[in-house]
């Protein structure tokens, strides 16, 4: 129908992605290493680099530093990947305002 009104989906689809990777790599400053993967403690203690190895005061599981660090990126990873194909696909998803056709400037700046 519209060329600019394509470009501008394309856009918007190009932006939203970028969005979810920007988000993931903010999210990667969790503090992994102190959360228990099996019930979720979070154990300040571990925040010592020094500290390889830490049984969690929740459960009682075993930890070794690296390898929990590990399996909580990959949770918080396949998480955000839900939260972000949600948030592009859902229902709450809204359609973008166009504003004053035929000026491409202006809608870009608004994305
Ligand atoms: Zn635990």
């Amino acid at each position: 129908m519209d060329s600019g009104w394509s470009e501008l989906i394309t856009m918007l689809e190009y932006k939203s992605e970028w969005y979810g990777r920007k988000f993931q790599k903010v999210r990667s400053y969790y503090p992994s290493s102190q959360l228990c993967t099996a019930c979720g403690y979070n154990n300040p203690e571990v925040k010592n680099p020094a500290v390889r190895e830490w049984v969690c005061s929740g459960c009682g599981a075993k930890h070794g530093r690296g390898i929990n660090v590990a399996k909580n990126v990959k949770q918080e990873g396949s998480t955000l990947q839900r939260i972000s194909t949600n948030e592009t696909n859902g229902p709450g998803r809204k359609k973008p305002e166009r504003r004053e056709q035929g000026n491409t400037k202006s809608w870009k700046h608004y994305l």
